[in-house]
């Protein structure tokens, strides 16, 4: 079909808007920062995992204090129990005293022992308290970096919704000059998956990249260059090269 100059004009400006909708549009729904999203997603799991391990291992520390506690104050209660039979000495001989003396004493060296146990898991309670802290602070830094991402892409999102509403408006311009032959069959195409129309470089559609026949070629090159084809594969708008 025969165009118009301005209809020409008008067409070819439709390709190049279509072609910047089709941009936006697959951006929007593939945000450039969908992997690194993806990627804390993944570390904040982890972290998560980690976490509750960290956890468990502190509170394991925990409990050996605990019971290591227990077990001293045993030894105490011992040893107080003891000190006061000797300190009262009611019908003890002095053998007994003796045996007193050395029960007190050995309760004394096991408390000594269990302290030194108690010490060590004191420790090992305080490097496991630090290595939580760690998972803990790193699994913070993650959740904030995964919110700014997040909103980072959220707020792109809607650029470009509102970049795409524009586009549309602009495309939906362009499209109202061209003969409505012409439109319906750009929109054909559209619907399909394809990008409506298309300039000629040679001979092959450049929309869906079939080959345009020579006889059909010659035809083309020999008409006027606003004369629009229809791909016989995709049906989309042709134009030549003025
Ligand atoms: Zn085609």
């Amino acid at each position: 079909m025969l165009i118009t100059p301005d209809q020409r004009t008008a067409l070819e400006s439709l390709i190049a808007v279509a072609a910047r909708g089709r941009a936006l549009r697959h951006e929007h729904d593939n945000p450039k920062q969908a992997e690194q999203l993806q990627e804390l997603v993944n570390s904040h799991k982890e972290l998560g995992t980690r976490k509750a391990e960290a956890a468990e291992v502190v509170e394991g520390h925990r409990g050996a204090v605990a019971e290591t506690n227990a077990l001293i104050e045993k030894q105490k209660t011992q040893i107080a129990k003891k000190t006061e039979e000797l300190n009262d000495g009611t019908g003890l001989t002095s053998r007994d005293l003796v045996n007193l003396q050395n029960e007190i004493a050995a309760h004394e060296e096991r408390v000594g022992e269990l302290e030194e146990i108690e010490l060590g898991s004191m420790e090992e309670l305080e490097a496991a308290e630090a290595g939580l802290a760690d998972v803990d602070r790193r699994l913070d830094e993650v959740t904030a970096e995964g919110r700014s991402v997040q909103t980072a892409v959220k707020e792109r999102k809607a650029e470009l919704s509102g970049e795409l509403e524009d586009n549309s408006a602009e495309a939906e311009k362009l499209r109202e000059q061209l003969p409505t032959a012409v439109a319906s069959q750009f929109d054909t195409n559209i619907a399909q998956g394809g990008p409506g129309a298309a300039i000629l470089t040679g001979p092959n559609c450049q929309a869906c990249g079939q080959e345009i026949g020579a006889a059909t070629w010659k035809t083309m090159l020999a008409g006027d260059a606003n004369e629009t084809y229809e791909c016989e594969e995709c049906e989309a708008v042709l134009l030549r090269r003025s």
